[in-house]
């Protein structure tokens, strides 16, 4: 069983998508398709998986991160979906992915003793009763002001009531959504990146048949976005899994799915760990939902915002109005307040909500807010042969691939066993224990530092032993990849022979995540990336040259918000990078064009008194 996603053998899988035919073509690579092709693949199916641009490289590398019941949904009496969001969280954390998804404790600071204690409390009573007792993530504890001050000394003291503390988990986005690809590959799927599903095939045979909505699909036209060729995959169900994209999936084929997806943007900043002192993750309430502090390595992510957006889909940018607004609702709570030099790096993400079902005729036109709408997933068969899903969580993506895959297998032509994802634990997870246990012989068989041995098990889990092996052909490979982080170069080249990294932007966007943790995004390391996956792939020198121009542009442009001045000022025109020596400000004078949508929430963008 092919275990890898091997990009240097790209061309055999796509020889294998035009052979057909498959039972089941994924349109889609990020969670949920990932995770259909993980659940239909594993039930014996015979799937494709298409993939426009790169595993993840839509909202599911954009995320929080948070593998999470959502305490918030609680709030709106979303019980069913907490429910299953907290029994999805503890089975990755238990079983499926505990090399990926780690528990992670958040503090809740309370401002109202007599009113937000008790209130807070019975909701986080809850939050526990409906996890059980068979739980892999310890209670809630309620702790005085000064037990909250010794958690987390960053939080402003005055007018501070004690806090309570709760777990929940976190996950690298990507990374889980590529071990879940490569999971499926090793069950056999195809999996394969840069190849867009540009339209559907229909059969004939059933135009005057039984189904009275029109001729079955039975497959998809495919464009390979690195050539421009295109073929025809056949298939007897095609899944559409497109997130934010699905509309455009859908009306490409003129299919009325019956449910439109709504955009709604959300921001993170990136800030060094030294800004913000606590040893936990923070949550607090803003005007019209929560703010996160989420521990990420050496940093913090702060965020998120929630507002309506209709522009380019492909890459959201953060305006400095988000930016600000994250700032200003951070610096309600700390006492040392956060500005834009603490932060490394901002990004955004869209949300695929789906419209309530009577405004399918135009998302748009809801009205409702975007925090209101239902994080719960819709699945359609609009089509004999054509079943699409959408909305959902990262959280519950297996869920969403279950009742998916279970859509588009009802009426198959033959018998298919029900889905046995939630007993299939993902690559890296099996032999974890023995794994952690000896971290110090791998690293000493391979001659690294201990440090290195727990980087690698904590982002490849039982596979971190062939990345190493990478090591041992080649020393050099050994050497980091950038200064101040752990990633080693061997870990460029196993993205590509391993986990089908393709492009420079594969590999410091989702493989490695410089693109959201350096104060470059990663662009000065573009050319040692593109040296290593070009000797891989073979790679000309122009092309090198190319891929690593092409990184440091986009690099340049992923952020549009980190501006000094006010965010009611005008976007300032592209300033002079400055000297590498000072990478943080050469962030803040990247590209910056014009805000698409409207501030967050429209809130105050300046610092404003603690809650009350
Ligand atoms: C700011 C933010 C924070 C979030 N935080 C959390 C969180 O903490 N926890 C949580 O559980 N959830 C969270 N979510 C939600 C979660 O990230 C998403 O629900 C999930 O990632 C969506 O995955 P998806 O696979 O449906 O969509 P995507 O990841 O967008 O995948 C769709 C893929 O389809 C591909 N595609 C589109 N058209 C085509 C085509 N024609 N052919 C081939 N491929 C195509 C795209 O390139 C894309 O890769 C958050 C979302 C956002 C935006």
């Amino acid at each position: 069983m092919p275990a890898v996603l091997d990009a240097t053998k790209r061309s055999d899988s796509l020889r294998k998508l035009a052979a057909g035919p498959l039972d089941v073509l994924v349109i889609g690579g990020g969670v949920t398709g990932a995770g259909a092709a993980l659940d239909a693949a594993s039930r014996g199916l015979r799937v494709g998986l298409v993939e426009a641009r790169d595993l993840a490289s839509g909202t599911s590398s954009r995320s929080s991160k948070l593998v999470h019941g959502g305490l918030r949904y609680l709030e709106q009496r979303d019980f069913k979906l907490v429910k299953e969001a907290l029994r999805e969280r503890d089975l990755l954390v238990s079983k499926l992915a505990p090399h990926l998804v780690r528990p992670v404790p958040f503090l809740y600071p309370i401002y109202k003793k007599v009113v937000e204690r008790p209130y807070v409390g019975a909701g986080l009573v809850i939050y526990d009763a409906m996890e059980g007792t068979k739980r892999p993530v310890p209670y809630h504890r309620h702790l005085t002001t000064r037990g909250a001050l010794r958690r987390a000394p960053a939080l402003r003291p005055d007018r501070l009531a004690g806090a309570m503390v709760y777990y929940d988990a976190q996950v690298d986005d990507a990374r889980h959504t590529l071990t879940v690809a490569r999971t499926a590959a090793a069950h056999d799927a195809i999996v394969v990146t840069r190849a867009s599903a540009v339209g559907l095939l229909r059969g004939v045979e059933d135009t005057a048949g039984d189904d009275p909505r029109g001729a079955r699909v039975t497959g998809a036209r495919v464009r390979d976005e690195e050539t421009g060729r295109e073929f025809d995959v056949h298939a007897t169900r095609v899944v559409v899994c497109a997130g934010v994209w699905s509309d455009l999936v859908h009306a490409a084929s003129g299919v009325k799915a019956g449910y439109h997806v709504r955009m709604s943007k959300g921001v993170h900043i990136v800030t060094p760990r030294s800004a913000i002192d606590a040893d936990t993750g923070m949550i607090v309430r803003t005007g019209k939902s929560v703010l996160f502090f989420i521990p990420w390595g050496e940093r913090w992510i702060v965020g998120t915002t929630d507002t309506d957006f209709s522009g380019d889909r492909t890459e959201p940018v953060a305006t400095a109005e988000d930016v600000d607004y994250i700032l200003a609702n951070a610096n309600r709570v700390l006492a040392k307040p956060l500005t834009r030099s603490d932060v490394l790096a901002v990004y955004a993400g869209l949300r695929p909500l789906v419209a309530e079902p009577e405004s399918a005729g135009d998302s748009d036109e809801t009205g409702k807010p975007t925090t209101k709408l239902s994080r719960e997933h819709v699945v359609v068969t609009p089509l004999p042969g054509l079943v699409s899903v959408a909305g959902g969580k990262l959280t519950t993506y297996r869920l969403m691939a279950r009742d998916v895959i279970d859509a588009a297998v009802a009426d198959f032509p033959r018998a298919v066993p029900p889905s046995v994802t939630d007993q299939l634990p993902l690559l890296g997870a099996d032999g974890l224990p023995a794994v952690r246990a000896a971290a110090g012989r791998l690293a000493a068989d391979f001659g690294v530092s201990a440090e290195t041995a727990e980087h690698l098990i904590s982002r490849y889990g039982a596979l971190a032993g062939e990345v190493l092996e990478l090591v041992r052909a080649d020393k050099s490979l050994g050497r980091p990849l950038a200064e101040g982080h752990p990633y080693l170069r061997a870990e460029v080249a196993y993205a590509v022979t391993h986990e089908g990294a393709l492009h420079v932007e594969d590999v410091l966007g989702r493989r490695v995540r410089l693109l959201i943790e350096s104060p470059d995004a990663g662009a000065s390391a573009a050319g040692e990336v593109a040296a290593i996956m070009g000797k891989l792939l073979g790679w000309s020198r122009r092309k090198r040259a190319e891929q690593t121009r092409h990184y440091q542009e986009f690099a340049a442009t992923t952020s549009q918000a980190l501006l000094p001045g006010p965010a009611s000022q005008p976007a300032a025109p592209p300033a002079k990078p400055e000297p590498p020596a000072q990478p943080r400000s050469w962030l803040r004078s990247r590209v910056h064009g014009q805000p698409q949508d409207q501030a967050p929430d429209q809130e105050p963008t300046t610092p404003v008194p603690v809650p009350a």
